[in-house]
């Protein structure tokens, strides 16, 4: 045995992220409910509705600049913090969606997706003991990465099926040892929009305690009711928060990781000094694209968001019909139902036996929680709507399987 397989020499991070079921219990591999989904949907050719990837294209005006500035010899490492004209791009969108102002040349960081800007700014925030605080369930990387820096994660319970946060819960949660505060909102894998309200009183919050506050924001164009609120906008945010987002949900192309987080001047030096040694740049002939693609007129947006919405009730009606409660999703990819009123209190051995009962894939919300606090989200299932409308007809028909049992 290697030092590095060995149990008994397991690093401090690797035994936090076992604990939080990120690594497998002797802290060496990966958790792989989503490998293990992915795997048993192929083998059993089931419809895959367990990981958020579009099965169609985003606009055909994006695609063709990217083929164009391959054309154009756009191949070779572009600079550090990014193209000029992709940084200037995040800053006119900010400022045309949002009214928020940022300095393209300080204040904008191209990064290789949202998840290298999430990396790079908890790696560069955090130092051993600070606390961190997320809602619950959260994105898998947020929990892993804090573990990875030696932060303690502090959690704030979200409850099935409004998921609104309590504010008490919210503010004892957030003290003086805490250095972030990571929001995401539109939320995965909830699909909630959070609410002004809870917005405002994390900014008072991280205002009174010195937090940073740290949003995920790569579902803001997929938004089904409304516009999209970034917590930036709000009075006091804007000089501690570091806004992320990317290109790859907003156009459909989440095999380009192109992200950004846009933040004051001295956090972007801060962090750009971390994603320097990880990725240092990524995907030349992307930016272009991704800024010609941020520049599109709103109606792409909205077609956009239109034509998800119109996948989620698909989905939506397949699950009810099915027997299913579900959370009807404000945004995003995702829809959660919970499996209890179908008589399974256990969401994860049903996502393992979904493929042979009706032949589609989703993912245990107890993936996205704590295993010491999953009772309560024990039934919840996550299904992906970011699929070609016939293949969520398809998916529902199927469904319907498991109510007609
Ligand atoms: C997809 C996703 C990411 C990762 O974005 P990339 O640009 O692909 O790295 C980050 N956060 C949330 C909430 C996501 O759903």
């Amino acid at each position: 045995m290697t030092d590095f397989d060995s149990g008994s020499r397991l690093r401090p991070w690797q035994r936090t992220a076992a604990g939080a079921g990120l690594l497998s219990p002797d802290g060496v591999v990966a958790a792989t409910i989503f490998a293990e989904m992915s795997a048993l949907a192929s083998r059993t050719d089931a419809i895959n509705l367990g990981q958020g990837f579009p099965d169609e294209d985003g606009p055909a005006e994006v695609l063709e600049a990217a083929m164009q500035a391959i054309a154009d010899g756009v191949n070779q490492y572009p600079p550090g913090p990014g193209m000029p004209v992709l940084r200037e791009a995040i800053a006119r969108h900010q400022r045309r969606w949002y009214g928020i102002e940022a300095d393209a040349a300080s204040e904008v960081l191209v990064t290789a997706g949202a998840t290298e800007a999430l990396a790079a700014t908890i790696l560069a925030l955090v130092d051993d003991g600070d606390e961190v605080v997320t809602f619950e369930p959260s994105y898998d990387a947020y929990a892993a990465l804090i573990a990875r820096a030696g932060g303690v994660h502090r959690t704030v319970p979200l409850r099935f099926p409004d998921w609104r946060p309590d504010p008490d819960e919210l503010t004892a949660a957030i003290g003086p040892r805490t250095r972030l505060v990571i929001v995401n909102t539109p939320h995965n894998p909830t699909g909630a929009v959070l609410d002004r309200d809870t917005l405002g009183l994390v900014v008072e919050l991280a205002e009174r305690h010195d937090a940073i506050i740290v949003t995920d924001e790569v579902y803001e164009h997929l938004v089904f009711d409304g516009t999209h609120v970034p917590i930036a906008a709000l009075p006091g945010a804007r000089e501690r928060t570091v806004t992320i987002s990317s290109g790859g949900k907003t156009f459909s192309t989440t095999g380009w990781k192109v992200g950004w987080l846009v933040a004051p001047a001295h956090l972007v030096t801060a962090i750009l000094a971390v994603k320097q040694y990880l990725t240092y740049v990524n995907g030349a002939p992307f930016q272009p694209a991704i800024a010609a693609g941020l520049d599109l007129p709103d109606h792409v947006f909205a077609d956009a968001a239109a034509n998800l919405r119109a996948k989620r009730d698909v989905l939506a009606a397949g699950l009810v019909a099915a027997g299913f409660e579900i959370s009807l999703p404000a945004a995003g990819y995702f829809i959660v139902a919970d499996a209890a009123p179908l008589g399974f209190d256990d969401g994860a051995e049903l996502c393992r036996r979904l493929p042979d009962l009706a032949g589609v894939v989703g993912v245990p919300i107890s993936a996205f929680v704590h295993p010491e606090r999953r009772d309560a989200t024990r039934s919840l299932v996550r299904f992906a709507f970011c699929k070609r409308l016939e293949v969520l007809q398809d998916a529902s028909e199927r469904l319907a399987a498991l109510g007609a049992r």
